[in-house]
């Protein structure tokens, strides 16, 4: 059965836009949306494309069906290069055939230029290092922080204002449900993310002429990973490109230029596990890694969006076992070299270091071996 996209439309209630389709994948139903108060969303069948690429290459069934007029540039890449890619990563994937499209027409030119943000080291490094080109914020609810966590939401709603407002910037806030429809699928971080951003991205063609994707990664430690520097700009269209920013920043490096900014010192979010709703819960191995980059460059105590100190008995049960992680210890030993009254962090992290690591090798290699003989 092939899979379908349908009724793409947009439509206004009040002040809020919502823009959705139907979509048939592999024999079952979905209805996906997105709303927003602050910007017109296009009906784009390129970001519908987008969003149903990956769950109809996981089901298979050879196509997917569209009658809308795409980008001839992104009708080529989503059909060829984009795939590829998926598939080296995933090589279960089914390479699929995309049917009932035609060209569309010549596009018209645009001025404003849009980051995604979501208020991490990330987002700040490209927002604050283009400051003078980025006219607009994009920030999405539905993708790092569930929709039915709405305290968490509106706190962080509230700091993002606040950033627009004292960067001067324009802020689009957008609500969706796209993750109902990815996450049976695939998964966020290793596959799907990247996806959808360019989802949101064409949503938004008619606004922008380049959007910005923030690297998570250095050109030095790539991998398979949903938003990518060879990947990304290949959502592009004639008329609206997307740049993936910030690969030639190691996170150190990052969080120099953002604790140059008192904006950013008083609204940087990076938790992923927001205990009870927190903003940064202080205790997770991404908020310790944040806190020890602060510490490197002289910001920890200026930054006050952490719940507590940072913790050494934390820091010193940094999991560093692969070369990233050795690699982001021994950069923040570099930099903590000249930072007075650091001396206990220094030897936290350089016992981390020294702590042996074939104990983990040998579980990870018990634990593997007991799977293979339970026929896993
Ligand atoms: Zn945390």
């Amino acid at each position: 059965m092939p899979n379908q996209i349908t009724h793409i439309h947009s439509s206004t209630t009040g002040h809020t836009v919502t823009t959705e389709a139907d979509l048939l994948i592999g024999g079952k139903d979905y209805t996906i949306y997105f709303k927003s108060k602050d910007a017109l969303l296009a009906a784009s069948p390129e970001a519908f494309l987008s969003a149903t690429l990956l769950p109809s290459m996981r089901v298979g069934g050879e196509s997917l069906f569209m009658e809308e007029k795409v980008s001839p540039l992104f009708f080529d890449t989503i059909s060829n290069t984009i795939q590829d890619i998926y598939r080296s990563w995933d090589p279960t994937l089914h390479r699929i055939k995309i049917n009932g499209t035609a060209p569309a027409e010549e596009p018209t030119e645009k001025e404003r230029v849009g980051t995604f943000f979501s208020g991490g080291v990330d987002s700040f490094y490209t927002l604050l290092k283009k400051q003078d080109e980025i006219t607009d914020i994009i920030f999405v609810h539905g993708f790092d922080i569930r929709l039915s966590d709405t305290a968490l939401r509106n706190k962080t709603s509230e700091k993002i204002n606040t950033i627009a407002k004292r960067l001067g910037k324009n802020l689009i806030e957008i609500e969706t449900n796209l993750r109902d429809l990815l996450n049976p699928y695939v998964k966020w971080g290793p596959l799907a993310h990247g996806a959808a951003l360019a989802t949101i991205g064409h949503l938004l063609s008619p606004h922008f002429r380049r959007i910005f994707i923030p690297a998570t990664h250095t050109y030095a430690e790539l991998f398979p990973w949903g938003s990518h520097p060879v990947l990304d700009p290949l959502w592009s269209t004639e008329s609206l490109k997307f740049i993936h920013d910030g690969c030639e920043a190691t996170r150190v490096e990052k969080v120099k230029l953002i604790a140059q900014s008192d904006i950013a010192l008083e609204s940087l979010r990076v938790c992923w596990k927001n205990p009870n709703g927190s903003y940064n819960c202080g205790q997770c191995e991404k908020c310790i890694r944040t806190m020890i980059n602060l510490a490197a460059n002289e910001a920890l105590e200026r930054c006050t969006t952490f719940d507590s100190k940072l913790n050494l008995r934390l820091v010193s049960k940094i999991k560093a076992y692969d070369d990233n992680t050795r690699a982001f210890i021994k950069e923040n030993l570099d930099a903590l070299r000249d930072v007075k009254e650091t001396e206990q962090l220094r030897r936290a992290l350089r016992n981390v270091l020294r702590r042996p690591v074939w104990p983990y090798y040998l579980k990870r290699r018990i634990k593997a071996e007991s799977r293979r003989l339970r026929g896993k």
